[in-house]
């Protein structure tokens, strides 16, 4: 069972689009060239035939929640959050910004 903030960044993170050779599952991925300046691009991370159903769809979008490549739970908030906005593997950004941390 996905929490609504799980669902929340699995919307703002990720995104299917149908071509004509299938859908193709796409991720936001966050970098930082500058301090509190992300860019951002779309990645393609995953394939799915024309046929799938919109719940098929949906479903590989919520898989993705699982890869731990692209998103990281907060040991601290149990937020789920996209790789970029780890601070590092065990916290997220908004919980190290309280620790004061410097980045
Ligand atoms: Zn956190």
């Amino acid at each position: 069972m996905m929490t609504r903030q799980a669902r929340r960044v699995i919307a703002e993170f990720t995104r299917a689009r149908l071509l004509p050779e299938g859908w193709v599952l796409e991720y936001r991925q966050l970098e930082w060239p500058h301090p509190a300046e992300p860019v951002t691009h779309w990645q393609v991370v995953g394939k799915l035939p024309a046929s799938a159903t919109e719940l098929e769809v949906l479903q590989a979008r919520k898989a993705l929640a699982d890869q731990r490549e692209l998103f990281q739970v907060c040991t601290r908030c149990h937020e789920l959050n996209p790789t970029g906005w780890m601070q590092n593997l065990q916290i997220c950004q908004g919980c190290a910004a309280e620790d004061g941390a410097e980045y």
